[in-house]
């Protein structure tokens, strides 16, 4: 069984010297694809970094919604220069967040503009975060999608049957992260039942929000086997079919081999 984190920061920041045990424990149950996403020109550089020397990594550059108003001068074009180096496979994570206020909306919706447009000049896909925002999201993106082609993945997904429609058919991949195990997400799983199989991924968005029954635990990647689990039982498929779909999912997204 081979299984794909599609969303997961690996900063050094955050896991230092214990990366390679995080990638080797990945590798033991079967996660042996990651894409590893940047907030800040930093840890996208690091994830680039990354991707170059590990095998099955693959990696996103952007500057998160929630991290615009703190960004430095010189970052969006780091960002740039990346995205156009050809050392990442998508662009991101970008989006609009008005849960967490810390960045202006405004500002937000500018950045979130200028990924949209550099996913789309470079025919990269574009990591999208979005809360307590899908509307404003999903019109951005339906904005986006009228000037081209346009390949977007709304990560950590936990809008309505009625929104996920929509993201579907506007082309969108939606991931779904350790939030759908909880036992309180019920209706979040009843979403991600009914979306097609073919636009389907499984992240785990470490080091954050851990699944069952690992809560409360900072999250790593050999995690989004819970997450898997959890989703082919509530799906009723093989959890080894779930598990190659998904994979197979997010390695047309992210162009990987
Ligand atoms: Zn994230």
């Amino acid at each position: 069984m081979e299984l794909y984190d599609s969303h997961c920061h690996l900063d050094p920041m955050r896991f230092g010297a214990e990366l390679p045990d995080v990638l080797a424990r990945a590798r033991a149950v079967g996660v042996t694809r990651l894409t590893v996403i940047g907030t800040r020109a930093a840890d996208s550089e690091a994830a680039a970094e990354l991707a170059a020397r590990e095998a099955g990594v693959v990696a996103a550059a952007g500057v998160h919604p929630n991290d615009v108003a703190e960004a430095e001068p010189d970052e969006w074009d780091r960002i740039v220069r990346l995205v156009e180096s050809g050392r990442v496979a998508a662009v991101g994570e970008t989006g609009l967040d008005w849960y967490r206020t810390t960045s202006p909306p405004d500002l937000q919706r500018e950045w979130f503009d200028r990924h949209l447009r550099l996913a789309q000049r470079t025919s990269l896909p574009v990591v999208i975060h979005t809360r307590e925002s899908i509307r404003d999201t999903l019109g951005a993106i339906r904005e986006a999608a009228r000037r081209g082609p346009l390949r977007a993945v709304l990560h950590s997904f936990t809008g309505t049957a009625e929104e996920a429609e929509e993201a579907i058919e506007l082309g969108c991949h939606l991931g779904f992260a350790g939030m759908v195990t909880f036992r309180s997400s019920s209706a979040l799983r009843e979403v991600a039942t009914r979306v097609p199989l073919d636009r389907l991924l499984i992240e785990t968005d470490s080091p954050f929000l851990s699944p069952e029954p690992l809560r409360g635990k900072r999250n790593e990647p050999a995690n989004v086997v819970h997450t898997a689990r959890c989703l082919a039982l509530a799906r009723g498929e093989p959890l080894e079919a779930f598990a190659a779909a998904t994979t197979a999912n997010a390695k047309r997204v992210f162009g990987a081999e």
